[in-house]
């Protein structure tokens, strides 16, 4: 098994949001779970990416031959897939993996998940999604996403399919038992 995972290029503010990299790092490792992420050296995704593989975990980083220029590929990994672009790296990460996490970061974290999260609303596949919740970092996020449901732009049984857990363990294991029914979004629309 292997699990797909975002993470910020950044460290963040806070010292408990490299910690909990570390952690769920190590936790793969010793679980026998693969980590599939962006194949960077910086940020969460460089302590998550060393913390596998000072366990002796399997990384596999994917990442477009922009990026590869700049010279922020991580140059230790199991495996570096350089591919053409951010489109065929996404691709490639969800085809690797059997779940989708993301940990505190910015855009790049909230475009990726976002992505996996509308797949699985449309039935592209039905992968679990999750975030890992450190220190409250998605509070804000997840309060939004109950305003959407309020609002009625999302159904309750796709708000429902994202984990958010604080805890690394409580999360991986929350992952690994995660059933994701697949209720096509398309049903129920008023035509205009
Ligand atoms: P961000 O959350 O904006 O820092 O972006 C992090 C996400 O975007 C990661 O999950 C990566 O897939 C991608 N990404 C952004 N910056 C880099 C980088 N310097 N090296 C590799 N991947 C990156």
């Amino acid at each position: 098994m292997r699990i797909c995972v975002y993470a910020g290029s950044s460290m963040g503010s806070r010292p408990e949001y490299r910690a909990a990299a570390a952690a769920l790092g190590e936790l793969l490792a010793a679980e026998g779970i693969g980590l599939v992420y962006g194949g960077g050296s910086v940020g969460l995704m460089g302590t998550l990416a060393n913390a596998v593989l000072a366990k002796g975990g399997e990384v596999i980083g994917v990442i477009p031959e922009a990026l590869h220029a700049v010279g922020v590929a991580h140059d230790g990994l199991s495996e570096l897939r350089v591919v053409r672009t951010m489109h065929e790296r996404k691709a490639a990460m969800a085809e690797l993996s059997s779940a989708f996490i993301a940990l505190p970061g910015g855009l790049g974290t909230f475009e990726e998940v976002f992505e996996a999260w509308t797949w699985s609303q449309l039935g592209v596949h039905a992968k679990p999604i999750a975030c890992l919740n450190t220190g409250g970092f998605y509070d804000k996020l997840t309060q939004f996403l109950d305003h959407v449901v309020a609002e009625d732009f999302l159904k309750p049984v796709h708000r429902n399919v994202l984990i958010v857990e604080a805890d690394p363990a409580k999360l991986l294991s929350a992952v690994c038992r995660a059933k994701i029914p697949f209720v096509p979004k398309w049903k129920g629309l008023e035509k205009a």
